[in-house]
């Protein structure tokens, strides 16, 4: 692990993938050298800006990411582009894995691309996101792009594992806020109004102002300078205000740095996850335990007759587990 985990940090493509491949794995033998990998990785320090995109299908998202992947490049950084795709891990296809996507940007060599992983739960896609932005982390990338469609749960879990977490939207027809709940709403930094381009100029400015006017309706975040979280206009296809989005990102993370609350977000997601970890690790053992297994039966019928409480049969249940 040790020889891939050089190969990684010395900036080799394949040994990259081939790192990405293995904390993918699903097999309990590649565990193991997963983990010994992510801990050798570990020892490159390096720090990448994790900036979660989400979207709904349409808005703009690859549209998007290949423009703005493109023009970190040409500002001479190293981007990785990761995907969470909730509709791969149920159906097995996918709305965001498609390889005709951002063909310029996977053809970059500064740009690195990874489709999500496909037939998982999200739980465990989580995981392996977290684990490839690791990886990427290692190999020396500058900015690690991880996107979601906008289906609720994902995005949180983007939001989770990202320093800056971004929402595209596209201009509104009308003067609703197009049913963005406002969970999300409250996780964004910056809601980037896309298409703001020819007959939907218009649009886009409008939608953009009353973005802005419910972001300042929100509670304020110690997490944020004066004029944060914003919404602001970009074309994706225009290439237009991406030089402010990215201006808008680094002020931001900058601020988050000297003010102590990058290290301090970076230190709570890593609780969290730790915490998820020994709940995923815990209910596996459950569904693995024969004992555990049949105590689950017989407590659910006695709490399903009114026999027992169910917090006192949970109790017999997570017993029969030592
Ligand atoms: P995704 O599903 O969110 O990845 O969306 P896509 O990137 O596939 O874009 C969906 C559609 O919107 C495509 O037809 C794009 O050409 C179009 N589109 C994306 N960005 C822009 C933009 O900035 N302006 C305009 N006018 N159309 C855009």
């Amino acid at each position: 692990m040790t020889e891939l985990a050089q190969k990684i940090i010395a900036g080799d493509r394949r040994a990259l993938a081939r790192g990405i491949t293995l904390v993918e794995s699903q097999r309990a033998d590649h565990r193991q050298d997963a983990l010994a990998l992510l801990d050798a990785l570990r020892t490159s320090g390096r720090e990448a800006l994790r900036i979660g995109l989400s979207g709904t299908p349409g808005v703009g998202k690859s549209t998007f990411i290949e423009a703005f992947g493109t023009f970190l490049t040409d500002q001479g950084l190293k981007v990785a582009v990761l995907a969470i795709d909730p509709s791969s891990t149920r159906s097995g296809g996918s709305i965001l894995g498609d390889k005709t996507r951002m063909e310029q940007l996977s053809r970059n060599p500064n740009a690195f691309i990874r489709p999500s992983p496909s037939n998982t739960q999200l739980g465990g896609v989580a995981r392996r996101t977290r684990e490839a932005v690791a990886v990427c982390e290692a190999a020396g990338f500058d900015v690690v792009l991880i996107e979601t469609v906008g289906v609720g749960q994902s995005e949180t879990m983007v939001a989770s594992m990202s320093d800056i977490f971004t929402l595209l939207i596209a201009p509104a027809g009308g003067d609703e806020l197009q049913g963005v709940k406002r969970g999300i709403m409250e996780i964004a930094d910056l809601i980037l109004v896309n298409k703001a381009d020819g007959e939907l100029k218009a649009a886009a400015t409008r939608t953009c102002g009353d973005y802005a006017g419910a972001l300042r309706l929100l509670r304020k975040r110690p997490q944020d300078p004066d004029l944060f979280p914003k919404a602001m206009m970009v074309s994706a296809t225009e290439q237009d205000g991406l030089d402010a989005a990215w201006a808008a990102m680094v002020e931001l993370s900058e601020w988050r740095k000297a003010e102590g609350h990058w290290q301090k977000n970076r230190a709570d997601q890593a609780v969290h996850w730790f915490e998820e970890a020994v709940k995923i690790g815990l209910m596996a053992r459950l569904e693995a335990s024969d004992a555990a297994q049949d105590a689950k039966r017989a407590e659910t019928d006695a709490v399903s007759s009114g026999t027992t409480s169910p917090d006192a049969a949970a109790a017999r249940v997570l017993d029969a587990l030592k």
